[in-house]
C-alpha cells in the first residue's frame, strides 16, 4: 500500500481535504484568477452539475463573470429547454453553434470528427470571440479514467490558462454544494443520468466511472469531447 508521500498530491487532497476546505479552495483560486484576468476569465458552462457548481461559484466572486455555453443540434430537449431558462436567467451567457452540414449520424461512424466539429470547433470560436484568456472548467479528476491528470490552474494552449477550480470535489460533494446553495441541474439528472451530452453518445450508468455512459460501444466509450485534449488556439 502507498504511503502519503508516495501518493499523487491531487489524490491526497481529495480524500483528506474537507467539503468546506474544498470550497473555501475553489473560491481562492477563482478570486485569484479574476483578480489577474479580469473579464478575460470566461467560464465553459456545460449545463451539467459540474459547470452549474462552478457558475455559482464564480458568480459569488463576481456577478459580472460572463461564460458560454457550447451547444450541438443533438443535445436532448431536456438540455435545450435547461439552457434557455440559464439564458434568461443569465444574459452574460453567449451560446455558440455550428451548424454545417456533416455526414449523416457521423456520431456512430466518426465520434471523434463529429465532436471536432460540434464542439471543438464552436469551443474555438467562443475563446477567440469572447477575448478569452482564462477559461474556467468544471472537470474534477475523479470523474474517470481520462480525467486523472490535469492541475488545478495549467496552461496546455499558450496565452491561454485554464482554470479547473472544483477538480479536487467528488461527485458527491457537488451535488452538496449544489442541495446547499439550492442550484437548479439539468432535469435529466432526475432520470438518472450522471454525465450529460448528447441524446445518440449518452447513457445512463451504474459504473464507478461517472463517464462511463458515454460513446457507449465505440472507441470513445467514457472519453473525451476534445475540448480538454486538443489545441484551442491557433
Ligand atoms: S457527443 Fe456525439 S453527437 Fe455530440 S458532437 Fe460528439 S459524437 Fe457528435
Amino acid at each position: 500500500m502507498n504511503g502519503v508521500g508516495e501518493q499523487n498530491p491531487l489524490t491526497y487532497l481529495v480524500d483528506t481535504l474537507t467539503f468546506n476546505e474544498k470550497v473555501d479552495r475553489s473560491l481562492a483560486l477563482i478570486e485569484n484568477a479574476y483578480h489577474e484576468f479580469g473579464t478575460a476569465l470566461v467560464v465553459a458552462n456545460s449545463l451539467g452539475k459540474d459547470s452549474v457548481a462552478v457558475w455559482h461559484l464564480t458568480k459569488q466572486v463576481s456577478p459580472v463573470i460572463r461564460g458560454f455555453i457550447v451547444t450541438t443540434r443533438f443535445k436532448p430537449k431536456e438540455t435545450k429547454e435547461f439552457m434557455n431558462e440559464q439564458i434568461r436567467t443569465y444574459p452574460e451567457l453567449r451560446v455558440y453553434q455550428n451548424d454545417e452540414k456533416i455526414p449523416k449520424e457521423l456520431y456512430n461512424t466518426d465520434p471523434d470528427r463529429c465532436c471536432e466539429l460540434l464542439k471543438v470547433k464552436p469551443t474555438r470560436r467562443a475563446i477567440k470571440e469572447m477575448g478569452v484568456r482564462c477559461w474556467v472548467t468544471g472537470l474534477r479528476c475523479t470523474e474517470g479514467r481520462t480525467r486523472t491528470d490535469y492541475q488545478e490552474v495549467e496552461e496546455r494552449d499558450r496565452g491561454l490558462v485554464k482554470l479547473n477550480p472544483i477538480l479536487l470535489w467528488k461527485e458527491r460533494e457537488v451535488w452538496q454544494y449544489l442541495a446547499l446553495n439550492n442550484v437548479e441541474v439539468n432535469p435529466l439528472y432526475a432520470k438518472g443520468y450522471r454525465s450529460l451530452g448528447c441524446a445518440p453518445c449518452t447513457r445512463i450508468t451504474t459504473d464507478d466511472n461517472e463517464r462511463a455512459g458515454r460513446w457507449v460501444g465505440t472507441s470513445k466509450c467514457g472519453g473525451e469531447c476534445g475540448i480538454h485534449t486538443r489545441p484551442l488556439k491557433a
